[in-house]
């Protein structure tokens, strides 16, 4: 009787992936082997996360390029409203 609500959420819709990018390199060692992944944080703001396959940093940064702290992303992230 009761109707499957198979309303699958998908909360990720806006982030996009893109793996190797051309033109991402890591910050820390230079490597090309990086995962570039753009997303929006909680409170709307674009930002790229970069992490680096070689020597494993990660690096955030806002899309006009400066790098956030990642104690900021975790901040904004945080929040609840
Ligand atoms: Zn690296």
């Amino acid at each position: 009787m009761a109707r499957a609500s198979a309303t699958v959420h998908a909360p990720l819709g806006s982030l996009t992936q893109r793996g190797a990018r051309a033109g991402v390199s890591c910050q820390a060692c230079g490597s090309e082997r990086v995962t570039s992944i753009s997303m929006h944080l909680t409170d709307g703001s674009p930002v790229s996360f970069t992490s680096c396959h070689r020597c494993e940093h990660r690096s955030w940064q806002e899309q006009a390029g400066s790098v956030l702290p990642v104690a900021h992303v975790l901040d904004k992230a945080r929040k609840i409203r």
